[in-house]
């Protein structure tokens, strides 16, 4: 039998308006036990239909909606479905011939809460990160293998989130062949190596893709600075647009070396690119100090603002950060400023870069406005999906 969980009286409009989470705050839980990630009916404070839903008593976001239509019941047809509509969405991609590594499923933002599942080069690596997702992940690993016929699928459980929904995932080969140390992926038309057992994120930032090929546009002849450069997606990107010289700066080791792999694998002068491992707030202090100029910089650090709650905090490092970022330009240079904090939107970003020209005393104008790539889609009813900004702008004065 299904269990109802009812809202508390006026709490349904977010999730008539198809926002797919509700807070404990907005909920009754029934008195009988609910299993975390149990597949329940969600119901009005008078006991209408509202939604199907995923409920977890033990995680702050108690309901995770699924479906609307009180005539579509949540079984394995019903996961199959999205998951091959959601693979379905990504036809271009998958027919690419210079890109073989991009996410799949992206979550609640394809209607899947939880699920997480990159292709990288006939691999998948997944991540469940909900009870929900968790409850039937042998069932989801069974369709990922029926709908995308991978080599292998290598799950990851390095995620924070997993605490926050009380629940705990081993990380593992789940299908097939375990993905190979040197596995060489493809993005617009250059190789890389993507270490997917134990690389950051996944093992590539494929959100980043579509920036790091209109950045490309701005590098011919220039002195590119490329902050917090990870495998060197920027770098490889401004080499291949022309780049004077690159200095490709990030404060972990493992990753300067695989961009220095990254170099070789494409065939690119190891004598234009130099890389620094130092902190970045540390080596832009050091480049003011010394007079160091760079005609394009780019910011890309990881996330200061997971929510809206760190805002303030995370406001003042992207604010010092692009002042010191400004302050290594050259005249004319080009900033390519990014954040990838969910709880900061473009206006916030807008605003950092504003006070850090203020601050800098100088004039900037912006050029162009950047997002996450198209794998990654802003689902409208669920804002917290559109999370990557950026900003390419130019010193004026
Ligand atoms: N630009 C990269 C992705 C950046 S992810 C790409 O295109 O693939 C953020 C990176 O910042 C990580 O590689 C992490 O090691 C690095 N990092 C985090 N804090 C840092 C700091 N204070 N100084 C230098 N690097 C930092």
């Amino acid at each position: 039998m299904i269990k109802t969980v009812k809202l508390r009286p006026g709490r349904e409009r977010s999730a008539l308006q198809r926002h797919p989470w509700l807070f404990a705050s907005a909920v009754n839980l029934p008195k009988e036990s609910i299993e975390p990630g149990e597949t329940v009916r969600v119901a009005d404070s008078r006991g209408e239909f509202v939604a199907w839903g995923a409920c977890n008593p033990r995680s702050k976001i108690t309901l995770r909606l699924l479906e609307w239509d009180e005539g579509r019941a949540i079984d394995t047809g019903w996961w199959r479905g999205m998951i091959e509509r959601s693979a379905a969405r990504r036809g271009e991609l998958f027919r690419s011939a210079d890109t073989d590594a991009f996410r799949v499923v992206f979550g609640e933002a394809d209607g899947l809460p939880g699920l997480i599942a990159d292709y990288y080069a006939g691999y998948i690596v997944t991540q469940f990160l909900t009870a929900g997702a968790l409850r039937i992940k042998s069932e989801l690993i069974d369709i990922l293998v029926q709908v995308l016929k991978p080599k292998g699928i290598y799950s990851r459980a390095d995620n924070e989130l997993l605490a926050l929904e009380g629940v705990s995932d081993q990380s593992g080969a789940v299908f097939g062949e375990s993905p190979p140390d040197d596995l060489i992926v493809r993005e617009n038309g250059m190789k890389y190596y993507a270490d997917l057992r134990s690389g950051q994120k996944t093992g590539f930032y494929a959100d980043q893709r579509n920036n790091r090929r209109i950045v490309s546009g701005y590098a011919r002849g220039k002195r590119v600075l490329d902050c917090f450069c990870y495998s060197g997606g920027f770098t490889m990107g401004c080499l291949a647009g022309g780049a004077e010289s690159v200095v490709a700066a990030d404060s972990s080791h493992e990753a300067l070396e695989l961009l220095g792999r990254n170099i070789g694998l494409n065939g690119f002068d190891p004598a234009k690119v130099r890389t620094v491992e130092a902190d970045i707030f540390q080596l832009l202090r050091d480049y003011r100090d010394n007079g160091e100029k760079f005609d394009l910089v780019i910011l890309d650090p990881p996330k200061f603002a997971p929510t809206k709650a760190s805002l303030a905090r995370a406001m003042r490092a992207y604010k010092d950060l692009n002042l010191h970022g400004i302050k290594s330009l050259a005249e004319g240079g080009i900033l390519a400023t990014f954040s990838c904090s969910g709880g900061v939107t473009a206006r916030d970003l807008k605003m950092a870069l504003a006070w850090a020209a203020t601050d800098a005393g100088c004039e900037m104008q912006i050029i162009e406005y950047l997002t996450q790539a198209e794998d990654h889609p802003m689902r409208l009813a669920y804002p917290e999906s559109e999370y990557l900004k950026g900003i390419i702008a130019r010193k004026t004065g």
